[in-house]
C-alpha cells in the first residue's frame, strides 16, 4: 500500500506546488489568517472530508475515517505568515506588502492538503482514522496550538506528528531527535525608571542608560556563571532603548529580550537570576524598575518510540538519502503543546535550494519545493508503520 501511496503522491506533486504558490502570494499574519483558513476548509469540503472550522481560533481540523480498524493519527501543519517584505523576484512573490511566508508554513499546508487528498483515494483500505490539524498562529505567542489543544478537538487522537521544512538543511535530509529537539522560549521586558537631566550635571540624575548597560552586561553572567556548563541556555537582550539626545541623561531605559532553555529547572533558575540582577542593580543605583515576563512556548520534547518511528519511516522514503540526529535547536515551536498531552514527534525535512540558501525569516527565504513531496511521503510511511506496529502490539 505504501508504494501505491508514494506513486499517488508523485502524481499530485504539481498540485502541491500550485497550492503552495497560491498561498505564498496571499500570506496572512498570525491570528488574522481568515482567508487561508477558508481556503483550507473549502479544499476539504470539495473532497467531502468532514471539517471543523474555528477550532481554538482560526484552526481547521479535518477527519478522514478509514474503512479498516486502527488508531487515530494526527498530522499538523501551521499556516500563518510573518511581518516581512518579500524581496524575492519570482512569479509567486507575496502580493501583500510587508507580509510574507518566510518560514515555509504555506508549504506545510500544501503538503498536508494533498496528503489528505491522496489518503482519501485509499479510504477503503485505510486502517484507522487520520486527523489533519491545520494550525493558525505559530509565529506569535500565545500561539494557536495551545488553544487547539484546550478546545478538546484532539482529545481522542492516539498520536501526533509534525514536520518543519528547513531551508538550511539539504534536500534529501530528514533530521530529528529522540527527546528534546527545540528550546523553550520566554520573553522579558525590563523598564528602568531613573531620573533624567542635563548631560553636564550627572550628579543630579539617575542615569537610566548607564543602569541599563550594567544590567545588559550582568545578564550575560547568568549562563556563564549560574548555569551548569553541561546545561543549555540563552539570555539575549535584543532591544535596548534609552535616551533622546547627546547632552541629555536618559530618564528611562527599556530592555527586551528572550530566555531559551530545555529543562524547566534551568528556566526557573535563569528567570530568578534575571529578577535578582535587575533588583540588585537598580537598588545599587537608587532606581526603580518594572519587569514584564512572558512565558512562551515550552520546549519541543519528542517521544522516543514515535521519534524512532519517524527515523524508520524516513529511511524508506524515495529521495531521502540521509536521516540524521538533529543538533539541539535553540529556536522554539508551539508543537510542544501537542506533545505535552499526546505521544508524537516533530521532525525537520531538508528544503535547501541549491546555490541560494537563505535562513528562515529572511526576506529572500525560499524552499526547494520537492521537499514537500518528501515530507508527505514521510507522513505516509509513518502512518502505515504506526498502524502496523499498533496492530502487532494488539495481537
Ligand atoms: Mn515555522
Amino acid at each position: 500500500m505504501l508504494g501505491q501511496l508514494f506513486r499517488a503522491l508523485d502524481k499530485h506533486y504539481d498540485e502541491m506546488v500550485e497550492i503552495r504558490r497560491h498561498l505564498h502570494q496571499y500570506p496572512e499574519l498570525s491570528f488574522q489568517e481568515v482567508k487561508t483558513a477558508k481556503f483550507i476548509a473549502q479544499y476539504y469540503e470539495r473532497l467531502g472530508i468532514p471539517v471543523q472550522t474555528n477550532v481554538g481560533g482560526n484552526g481547521v481540523i479535518a477527519t478522514l475515517e478509514g474503512k479498516r480498524p486502527g488508531k487515530t493519527v494526527a498530522f499538523r501543519a501551521d499556516f500563518d505568515a510573518l511581518p516581512i517584505q518579500d524581496e524575492k523576484d519570482v512569479p509567486y512573490k507575496s502580493k501583500v506588502p510587508g507580509v510574507m511566508h518566510a518560514c515555509g508554513h504555506d508549504a506545510h499546508t500544501a503538503t498536508l492538503l494533498v496528503f489528505a487528498k491522496v489518503l482519501q483515494q485509499f479510504q477503503d483500505e485505510l486502517p484507522g482514522t487520520v486527523v489533519f490539524v491545520h494550525q493558525h498562529a505559530e509565529e506569535l505567542t500565545p500561539g494557536g496550538a495551545i488553544s487547539i489543544v484546550q478546545s478538546g478537538a484532539l482529545d481522542h487522537i492516539d498520536v501526533i506528528f509534525g514536520n518543519h521544512l528547513w531551508s538550511t538543511l539539504p534536500l534529501g535530509t530528514v533530521s530529528l531527535r529522540h527527546d528534546a529537539l527545540m528550546a523553550g522560549a520566554d520573553r522579558f521586558q525590563i523598564t528602568i525608571y531613573g531620573e533624567g537631566g542635563h548631560g553636564a550635571y550627572p550628579e543630579d540624575t539617575k542615569d537610566a542608560l548607564v543602569i541599563g548597560a550594567e544590567i545588559v552586561a550582568k545578564l550575560q553572567t547568568i549562563v556563564s556563571r549560574k548555569i551548569s556548563p553541561v546545561d543549555t541556555g540563552v539570555v539575549t537582550v535584543g532591544r535596548f532603548q534609552a535616551g533622546t539626545g547627546f547632552n541629555i541623561i536618559a530618564n528611562e531605559a527599556v530592555l527586551e529580550g528572550t530566555i531559551r532553555y530545555f529543562k524547566n529547572a534551568v528556566k526557573k533558575k535563569m528567570k530568578e537570576e534575571l529578577y535578582r540582577i535587575v533588583k540588585g542593580v537598580c537598588l545599587a543605583n537608587d532606581a526603580t524598575y518594572k519587569i514584564d515576563y512572558t512565558d512562551g512556548y515550552p520546549p519541543v520534547i519528542n517521544h522516543k518510540d514515535e521519534a524512532e518511528l519517524i527515523f524508520e519511516a524516513a529511511k524508506i522514503v524515495p529521495g531521502v538519502n540521509s536521516v540524521l540526529e538533529a543538533p539541539l535547536q535553540m529556536g522554539a515551536e508551539d508543537f510542544s503543546y501537542y506533545l505535552h498531552d499526546k505521544p508524537g514527534a516533530f521532525f525537520f525535512t531538508g528544503a535547501g535550494k541549491e546555490g541560494e540558501n537563505h535562513p528562515h525569516h529572511h526576506p529572500l527565504f525560499d524552499i526547494d519545493e520537492r521537499s514537500m513531496l518528501i515530507a508527505a511521503k514521510t507522513f505516509a510511511a509513518a502512518f502505515i508503520k504506526y498502524q502496523e506496529k499498533e496492530k502487532t502490539s494488539r495481537t
